[in-house]
């Protein structure tokens, strides 16, 4: 059995982070990713990266934005965290070799991005994520002694031992089928987000929820899971993301009628309001008959007030995304975006070392909840979050794996479990229905009823159908009886973890009676600081799951800011 001082699940921005920063402080670790590293959803991150680098900018100005960004939800300490180590970390990551976009001084060049009161987001075009996941990669690379990867391995459930500590994981190969149990003396979950459980959404078919699906069935408790972002930009049709980058540079948005419509909600920062600000305007001119496109559904965004040569250079990836996707050259013509499914804010509740409140688990990434976010996350504070974490998970796992022995667990129960399930799903004869039918229902009724506008009457609703989906995915049949490369019953196992995850977002959605950051409730339309200025927390409870979501409350931390008025 594979043994690891430190152990990490997942191999995007934040488990790479966390897994240099482990293997540097002498710990032996074992990094895990179902896909090949460099293919995480990381890779897709575009616009940029925040940090108060510029000689006129203070990190405490970046911290003062993220807070107001979050609806005063997220937490101050760990804001302050965050934004104080950005300067830092990026130029770190700029000594070990990313190329990030320098100016005619040959300094490093800043765009502005939305709810940034100056210009902070360092970028390298608009493929920042790929560049600084290729450059995590090749450091991890010089650590293969210490550092165990394993490729194409996909994690079913994690293993605690007697005292509740977590103590493992138990996985399969998915080149071979082979199952296998994993003790570790700490485990890092760094699996990404849950976008899946929507239909449409800006995220990659990977990004299905399993880190938080199995840190919750392990009895951890998820937090601000009601707050979902959507992305003002994304093509109409498809859902794929058009960057932020874009308004950074200048573009316009446009109604039916030509008009910039944000000066009637954000008049001072217009088309870089926050994303929830923003998402909601587009919204609302959709609703009110003032959208363009066939039904009326979407809104132009408009590229061609910004100078062509600069789009070419700082934007190239979307303009291949407008011919392959939309037919639309973005340097001459305007482009047809709605707002779609972008981001989670919640997930795995931690402090600021990453630790959840199980003993010798830790979260870092869009898996988890410091709450950075709160509310609403500003762009570019995600490549942060995942990195800054990442960084602090690692060196806290491993000075913790210097002072206890390796645990002793019997794995054989649950890796047989784990493998009788797989079996029983490969086994399941055609009479209920298709993993794919049941997830495609799952992502529209999401989009439906937990989006930017909600209700009481429709999530209702949508916590109804989620309850029958959950019962149809335990029967759920797929056509793959092998073993190599058995994407089929994986994605039967992930569709248990984003009907999970679903579920959480809804029953805090519920709870929520106000409006706040990315939570519009139409039947609370005001924000309530007085009942409503804390975290909900939905956990279950690990020896009776039957019994439910359970939701309880934590206090938001306030340092510095007290909750104002919001106003852009
Ligand atoms: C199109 C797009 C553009 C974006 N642009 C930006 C941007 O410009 N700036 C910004 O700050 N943010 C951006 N974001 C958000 C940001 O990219 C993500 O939040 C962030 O990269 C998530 O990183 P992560 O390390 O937490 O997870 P991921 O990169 O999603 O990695 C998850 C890892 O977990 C592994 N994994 C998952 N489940 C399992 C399992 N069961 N077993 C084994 N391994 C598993 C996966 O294989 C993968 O290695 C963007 C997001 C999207 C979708």
């Amino acid at each position: 059995m594979p043994e690891h001082d430190v152990l990490i699940i997942g191999a995007g921005l934040a488990g790479q982070r966390a897994a240099l920063a482990a293997a540097e402080k002498g710990a032996s670790v074992g990094i895990m990713s179902k896909v090949h590293p460099v293919r995480s959803h990381s890779v897709a991150a575009a616009g940029g990266i925040n940090a108060a680098i510029s000689v006129d900018d203070d990190w405490h100005s970046h911290a003062y934005d993220t807070v107001k960004g979050s609806d005063f939800l997220g937490d101050q300490d760990a804001i302050e965290v965050m934004c104080s180590e950005a300067p830092a970390e990026v130029m770190h990551l700029e000594h070990i070799g990313v190329t990030f976009h320098r100016n005619d001084k040959g300094e490093m060049d800043l765009r502005a991005f939305g709810g940034a009161s100056m210009k902070r987001t360092a970028y390298v075009a608009d493929i920042t994520g790929q560049a600084l996941l290729h450059v995590l990669y090749e450091q991890l690379m010089k650590h293969h002694e210490t550092v165990a990867r394993y490729e194409e391995w996909f994690t079913t459930s994690l293993l605690r031992d007697e005292e509740g500590r977590c103590a493992g994981a138990i996985a399969r190969d998915v080149r071979s089928g082979r199952m296998e149990a994993f003790t570790a003396k700490n485990v890092i979950l760094a699996c990404g987000g849950a976008g899946q459980a929507y239909k449409p959404t800006t995220n990659g078919l990977i990004v299905t929820g399993d880190g938080i699906a199995m840190a919750y069935r392990a009895g951890a408790p998820l937090m601000d899971m009601e707050m979902v972002q959507y992305h003002p930009t994304c093509l109409v049709e498809t859902g794929i993301l058009i960057t932020e980058g874009a308004r950074g540079e200048g573009a316009h948005l446009l109604n039916a009628n030509g008009e910039r419509f944000m000066e009637k909600s954000a008049p001072n920062k217009m088309e870089l309001a926050s994303r929830d600000v923003v998402s909601r305007a587009e919204q609302i001119e959709i609703n009110e008959g003032r959208g363009v496109g066939p039904d009326g559904a979407g809104i132009y965004l408009d590229v061609t007030v910004v100078p062509r040569k600069r789009t070419l250079e700082a934007l190239r990836e979307i303009v291949n995304l407008g011919k392959d996707f939309a037919g639309v050259d973005i340097t001459r013509e305007p482009i047809m975006i709605r707002p779609g499914q972008h981001y989670i804010m919640g997930g795995v509740k931690t402090d600021i070392e990453g630790r959840t409140p199980i003993e010798g688990l830790y979260a870092a990434g869009e898996v988890a909840c410091v709450s950075v976010h709160g509310g609403n996350r500003l762009g570019a504070n995600s490549l942060l979050d995942t990195l800054i974490f990442g960084r602090r998970s690692g060196e806290h796992a491993a000075a913790r794996a210097a002072g206890i022995p390796m645990p002793t667990v019997n794995a054989n129960a649950q890796l047989r479990e784990d493998s009788t399930q797989l079996e029983a799903i490969i086994g399941r004869s055609r009479d209920g229905r298709r993993v794919s039918e049941i997830k495609s229902e799952l992502g529209e009724t999401m989009n439906k009823q937990v989006a930017v506008f909600r209700d009481e009457e429709g999530l209702q609703n949508a916590l109804e159908t989620i309850g029958r989906l959950k019962e149809e995915a335990g029967k759920a049949w797929i056509d793959d009886r092998g073993t190599v490369f058995n994407q089929d019953v994986l994605g039967a196992l992930e569709l248990g973890y984003m009907v999970d995850c679903a579920e959480a977002t809804v029953v805090a959605a519920l709870e929520r009676k106000e409006s706040r950051g990315a939570q519009f409730r139409t039947d609370f339309p005001e924000r309530n600081d007085a009942e409503w200025l804390k975290h909900i927390e939905i956990s279950l409870n690990a020896d009776d799951r039957a019994s439910g979501p359970q939701v309880s409350y934590s206090p938001v931390t306030i340092t510095q800011w007290q909750p104002e008025e919001r106003k852009y």
